[in-house]
């Protein structure tokens, strides 16, 4: 997908060395024009930082950060983290990497590279200049668990050979080298573990249960329910998540993680699409598809770390972060179906 802004400001190539000469903190996100890098930037912005906003737009979208591109210390580079990246920041976040099923499984080997040769550039450029490096990781690690909830120290029930596999041994080789430059070079890391995030900034074509459940009730399509929907997820509305990734950078060096971030709310796949059915008094009925390969049955963060590590617990309770999300896709479809009929 090629989703650059026309108005783009400050576009380097891969080999340009970026200089950002303020006194705030210079910070590099990766991914930064998706879902939550998006709100990553804005939250770094919002407190006072120089934000480096690195994306391939790959599944990323201008719409996230037009309204960034104005300010000053923002910067926006096109640039895919597969390849080496040199930047003259103070730390770095790499979110860089598809995160929806279809999204990561339609290039799977890129996704590999993505996540293993992403982390190597980015972790090779926090050595070189001895800076922090935070890696968003995810509750696939965990792949089909046998423990339930699912705490740090469970080692995971992976396929490494199955459809999600280049995003599930992709993140766990990633913290592998995240851990290996900690120990073996001294690099100060920053490990969390995503569990499903939702919200306003999610694609409503990316295939994630959440963004396929609103846009279908929206606009009064079936909604898919793959399997027959007793299978589980805990949603975390992006911006307690967002919240929990800023406690972590700051927190201090001996916190490395890796530590789980998630709502433990558990529920059913169906329970989710009677919510959405409810709340947006949609007329759609419901139809269930086949279940995808692999596709985890249960998933509950235990948060015990993060709370007693950096002092945090979720906020936003399902309906309310699904009120908001929907609003958001209702402006979204508003506005799409009024660019199809100028
Ligand atoms: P997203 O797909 O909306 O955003 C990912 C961003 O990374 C996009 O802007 C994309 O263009 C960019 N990107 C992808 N490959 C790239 C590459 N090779 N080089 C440079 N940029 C690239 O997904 P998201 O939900 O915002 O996820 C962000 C990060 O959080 C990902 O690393 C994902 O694995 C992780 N995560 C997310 C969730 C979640 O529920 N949202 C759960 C677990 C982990
Ligand atoms: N899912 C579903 N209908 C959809 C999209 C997803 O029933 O339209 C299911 C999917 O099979 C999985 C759960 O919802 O059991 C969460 O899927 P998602 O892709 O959002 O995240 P992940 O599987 O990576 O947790």
């Amino acid at each position: 997908m090629n989703n650059a802004p026309s108005t783009q400001r400050s576009i380097s190539s891969s080999s340009d060395v970026r200089v950002l000469r303020r006194p705030s903190r210079r910070i590099l996100v990766t991914g930064g024009a998706g879902f939550l890098g998006s709100h990553l930037c804005e939250r770094l912005l919002a407190e006072g930082h120089q934000v480096l906003c690195l994306d391939s737009f790959a599944t990323g979208h201008t719409r996230n950060i037009s309204h960034l591109l104005r300010n000053p210390a923002f910067t926006l580079v096109r640039h895919d983290v597969v390849e080496p990246f040199a930047a003259e920041v103070d730390e770095i976040y790499n979110l860089a990497c598809p995160a929806s099923p279809p999204d990561y499984q339609a290039d799977p080997v890129h996704t590999t590279k993505t996540n293993v040769l992403g982390a190597l550039n980015l972790l090779e450029l926090a050595k070189q200049r001895n800076i922090k490096i935070f890696q968003a990781s995810t509750s696939e690690v965990y792949g089909d668990p046998h423990v339930h909830p699912q705490p740090e120290s469970y080692w995971g029930n992976v396929n490494p050979i199955g459809p999600r596999s280049c995003y599930d041994e992709g993140k766990r080789c990633a913290e592998t080298l995240f851990f290996d430059y900690h120990r073996r070079y001294g690099v100060e890391i920053k490990v969390v573990r995503i569990f499903n995030t939702y919200g306003p900034r999610m694609r409503p074509e990316d295939g994630r249960v959440v963004s396929n459940f609103i846009v279908q009730a929206l606009k009064g399509d079936d909604i898919t329910i793959y399997g027959d929907g007793s299978q589980t997820r805990s949603f975390c509305f992006v911006d307690d998540l967002i919240d929990g990734f800023v406690r972590l950078m700051n927190a201090p060096k001996s916190v490395t993680g890796p530590v789980n971030l998630g709502n433990p709310g558990e529920f059913t796949i169906g329970e989710l699409a009677r919510q959405v059915i409810d709340l947006t008094g949609s007329r759609s009925k419901i139809v269930n598809l086949a279940l995808p390969i692999d596709d985890p049955r249960q998933r509950r963060p235990d948060i015990a770390i993060a709370a007693r590590d950096l002092d945090w617990q979720p906020k936003v309770p399902l309906a309310e972060g699904l009120k908001e999300t929907i609003r958001y896709f209702d402006r979204l479809l508003t506005l799409e179906c009024q660019d199809l009929a100028e």
